[in-house]
């Protein structure tokens, strides 16, 4: 076998670490008859008590690295565990029906799921599923004689080896530990890729079938830069890596000189450079990455982050930590964005052929109103304290804006009637749909400001799965069919004199920073972590000379691949 794997560069940086492989172990197993019972009884008592206490090492070690809130998942786990009516009913049916602990185990916990996730009217109880769910597939394989993954417990630099990462096994990656990671699946604007990015870890998705190539404790080098994997490196090759990574930390320490420095072309123009966010806690990196913004706070961490849907209070809170954090500076906030990639244990979604066109955000929100009304009352009471700017992700008619907006507008007439200060708050639309990106001229006419999501709306223009590396081929932010998209929205804007951003991973992209510049974008939204390299570059660029080059791109080239020679040949 090859040493070298390549998979989809996904988040900058090198990192050399033994492999840590994430992967769900076999856990089947046959119904069999028993005739000793009190040594079956015995068996799954071992296995109970060894899962309750790998939970109470998981639980204090979640808490000392993720905080206390993260935690009290694992508490829910241990009340399942220690709870005679789940654990009393496996032994019950052991003793009963002398069947084998794991088919007495599989059959009382499938029991319990379909009860609680048969109470639709009870969120709470229905959250219960889930819990019962990872529960039962400890003690299985405490049964089975297998062990499973426990991230949490990792406490030795790795590298992640994994199938794929959902947004919750990323959030729960301890960055002290975790160097980088690789996986089979997934594309550059998958939520983990953007987390990888937004921890500042080197990251490759999508390399085809590294959970197979690479064994547990392997070491391995992953270059993110280049979305090279070296398995077993040979000590010539270590020497390599280690060369490359120290270059790249040096260039990182050449635009750490920038933090201060305002965001300025080579003839003087000022472009915004804002960080997108998940969570108050990445507030720190867009303090040190001198952002001048935030252009994209994506709340639905805050959901996803929580045992339960977070309360008022608790979303107050968050969005009042980062608007005073900002002291002042604009912050853009997204209203929750569910569905696609991103789940609820505790809010069951339907099964879906398609979600990534399904029941997701705006339309969960307008569907599901107390839940839309809770962040709408918690982030016009936190306007008090910064300049808050709130925008609806996945906005495809006017009506869904102008619904959104109207409901808005009541929790507002609501708060100021019980004397609650309401800042002044800018409001606007993603741009993410082709459909909106074709009317943005009406848009523009009702909403303050657009903000481009080009991860969606290339997925959707191209109609390629943006999590899908077999079709990665097409994420093409350069096609001219994309520039015309983006020109044409940037121009709306600028006719009925509002601001247009972006905040998709292209508008940190260095080959599509000196396009935007000539179409005239505002904001430019970004991870953190490629603000400083992008001020970097806006420096060495006249905005004339882009303009000259960006009226190429959109009209001359015919290809994605033509707009990357015509900028690599053009800006140096
Ligand atoms: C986008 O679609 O470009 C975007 C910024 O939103 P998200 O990546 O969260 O879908
Ligand atoms: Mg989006």
């Amino acid at each position: 076998m090859t040493n070298k794997l390549k998979g989809i560069a996904a988040s900058d940086g090198v990192a050399i670490a033994k492999a840590y492989l994430l992967v769900q172990p076999d856990l089947s197993f046959s119904k069999s008859a028993i005739s000793d019972v009190a040594k079956e009884t015995d068996r799954l008592q071992n296995a109970i008590d060894k899962s309750n206490a790998e939970l109470q090492q998981i639980r204090d070690s979640a808490a000392q690295s993720l905080g206390e809130e993260e935690a009290q998942v694992f508490d829910a786990h241990m009340m399942i565990l220690s709870d005679p009516e789940f654990t009393g009913a496996v032994k019950q049916k052991v003793t009963d029906e002398k069947v084998n602990a794991e088919s007495a185990l599989d059959e009382v916990s499938t029991t319990f799921i379909g009860m609680f996730e048969a109470m639709t009217d009870n969120p709470y109880m229905q959250e219960r599923a889930a819990d019962v769910r990872d529960v039962t597939k400890r003690i299985m394989a405490h049964l089975l004689g297998v062990e499973l993954p426990n991230p949490a417990l990792i406490h030795e630099e790795v590298v992640i080896v994994a199938h794929d990462l959902t947004p919750s096994d990323t959030a729960q990656l301890n960055k002290k530990y975790v160097k980088a990671f690789v996986t089979d699946i997934g594309g550059r604007t998958a939520h983990s890729a953007i987390m990888a990015r937004t921890l500042e870890i080197p990251a490759i998705v999508g390399a085809g079938s590294v959970t197979t190539d690479i064994q547990a404790d392997d070491e391995v080098i992953v270059d993110g830069n280049n979305g090279d994997i070296v398995v077993k490196p040979s000590a010539e090759e270590v020497t390599k890596y280690r060369n490359l990574a120290k270059e790249y930390a040096d260039q990182k320490a050449e635009w750490q000189k920038l933090k201060n420095a305002s965001t300025e072309t080579a003839n003087g123009v000022h472009f915004e450079l804002a960080a997108n966010i998940g969570t108050p806690k990445d507030l720190d990196g867009v303090l040190d990455n001198g952002a001048e913004a935030i252009g994209l706070y994506r709340t639905e961490f805050l959901y996803m982050d929580s045992p339960e849907l977070p309360t008022e209070d608790d979303q107050f809170e968050a969005y009042k930590a980062v608007l005073e954090g900002m002291k002042g500076k604009p912050v853009v906030v997204r209203t929750m964005d569910i569905g696609g990639d991103k789940h609820l244990p505790y809010l069951p979604l339907p099964e879906e052929m398609n979600p990534f066109l399904g029941y997701r955000a705006i339309r969960i929100s307008l569907d599901r109103q107390d839940i839309f009304r809770t962040q709408l009352r918690a982030l016009l009471r936190a306007s008090a304290f910064g300049n808050l700017r709130i925008m609806f992700p996945m906005i495809a008619t006017l009506q869904e804006f102008r619904q959104a907006k109207g409901i808005l507008e009541e929790e507002k007439a609501k708060l100021v009637a019980a004397d609650t200060k309401v800042g002044e708050i800018q409001v606007g639309i993603m741009i993410e749909i082709p459909a909106a990106a074709v009317l943005a001229d009406q848009f523009a006419k009702e909403v303050d400001f657009f903000s481009i999501g080009t991860n969606d709306l290339i997925q959707y223009t191209m109609a390629a799965d943006r999590g899908n590396e077999h079709v990665s081929y097409l994420y093409q932010p350069y096609n001219p069919s994309i520039l015309r998209l983006i020109k044409h929205i940037i121009d709306s804007a600028h006719k009925e004199g509002k601001w247009a951003g972006m905040c998709g991973e292209a508008a940190g992209d260095p080959i599509m920073v000196p396009i935007l510049v000539g179409l005239g974008l505002d904001e430019f939204s970004m991870s953190a972590t490629s603000i400083l390299k992008v001020r970097s570059l806006m420096k060495r660029l006249s905005t004339e000379d882009m303009a000259k080059l960006t009226d190429a791109a959109l009209n001359v080239s015919l290809s994605n691949d033509d707009n990357i020679k015509l900028v690599k040949d053009n800006v140096k």
